[in-house]
């Protein structure tokens, strides 16, 4: 008989990702698909989309549709309720109160020609579930994530291998939770978040959202930088720090540097709610094509340095934080492998 296979489907809002898991969670390829996801083409075309896709994946793989045990769909949020979405940041305003669960169900029961398990989650917390299995390894470690990139993503995963989805979704949700800046000097008006909370978010201190308020904050301690009479764009200004770190630049570093300890305190903050084992870094700052490895060791090294002092004792020599691994593959393989889990009783 041939082995069965589950199916991970990653839908951003531009492009969406397929990948599958044996029955053993070690994944059939690391070659991932990627094709459009259509939304601007409205519902109906992202639906084909998704099951064009699992079909285009399972050909180039030499499987079929009759191996397939159960697929995983991972999206972004917020949501109205499970598989439903809300107002979501880059989504159509036509895709608010979708279904899309019960329209992914429905077209895959038909592709297939029998009902398939779904489930479907946050592509953060899914994210996780791919990297707490690899960081875990034989153990039953708990995992915390968190992916520092245009906003900070963050995930826990318990001793089964399944996210805190939380009772409205909402779980983990670790990036707007108030920083502890005062501890490294940083007085004066709380910076703002996207979310529009006016208590600091941490990801406002440790992400893309937030760089252009500590540019201009770490301006005032390095006012010679060429930066501080830059005309162009801030947005571009930004986006240059990270290059600019690579390069030595001592404002781009203070900068990092500064990110990368309020993401240590907030490790230690976090570990009095979770006493995860391992805590995993993700995020582009993690990416090898993006950051030197001297970069990366610094930016771990700097979190683990400020995290420690906060931890408890039995934590100070156990807890682990590592990078993250499967960089942009690990939300697809995450929903493969919830779809696993979920068929062998867990959930
Ligand atoms: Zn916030």
């Amino acid at each position: 008989m041939s082995k069965k296979v589950f199916i991970g489907t990653d839908s951003g809002a531009t492009t969406t990702k397929f990948c599958a898991v044996w029955e053993d969670g070690s994944t059939v390829t690391n070659k991932v698909l990627q094709r459009s996801t259509s939304s601007e083409k409205g519902r109906d075309a992202v639906i084909h989309a998704w099951i064009s896709g699992v079909g285009e994946f399972l050909a180039q793989n030499s499987l079929t549709w009759a191996q397939v045990a159960g697929v995983g769909l991972s999206i972004p949020g917020p949501y109205e309720r499970y598989g439903v979405w809300s107002k979501t940041p880059n989504l159509p305003a036509s895709f608010a109160g979708w279904d899309v669960f019960t329209d992914y169900k429905n077209a895959l029961a038909k592709q297939a020609g029998r009902e398939l398990p779904l489930v479907c989650g946050n592509d953060g917390n899914f994210g996780g579930v791919a990297e707490a299995r690899l960081a875990r390894g034989h153990t039953k470690a708990s995992v915390l994530m968190l992916m520092p990139g245009s906003g900070l993503g963050a995930a826990f995963v318990g001793a089964d291998g399944l996210c805190l989805d939380g009772d409205t979704l909402a779980g983990a949700e670790c990036g707007h939770m108030p920083a502890a800046v005062h501890l490294l000097g940083l007085s004066g008006k709380p910076f703002t978040c996207g979310c529009g909370r006016d208590w600091g978010c941490v990801e406002a201190y440790t992400t893309i959202s937030g760089l252009p308020q500590l540019l201009a904050e770490f301006l005032k301690r390095h006012p010679a930088h060429e930066l501080a009479t830059s005309t162009a764009p801030i947005k571009e200004k930004v986006l240059s720090l990270r290059t600019r770190a690579q390069k030595g630049d001592a404002l781009a570093l203070d900068i990092f540097d500064f990110q990368a300890r309020v993401m240590g305190i907030h490790v230690a903050n976090l570990s009095m709610a979770f006493d995860a084992g391992i805590v995993v870094i993700g995020g582009g700052l993690m990416d090898h094509e993006a950051t030197t490895p001297e970069f990366r060791a610094r930016y771990m090294e700097k979190i683990r340095e400020a995290a420690r002092p906060y931890l408890w004792a039995p934590q100070k020599d156990t807890v682990k934080i590592i990078p993250a691994e499967l960089g942009e593959l690990s939300q697809a393989i995450g929903a493969a492998l919830v779809a696993m889990y979920h068929s062998q009783g867990r959930s």
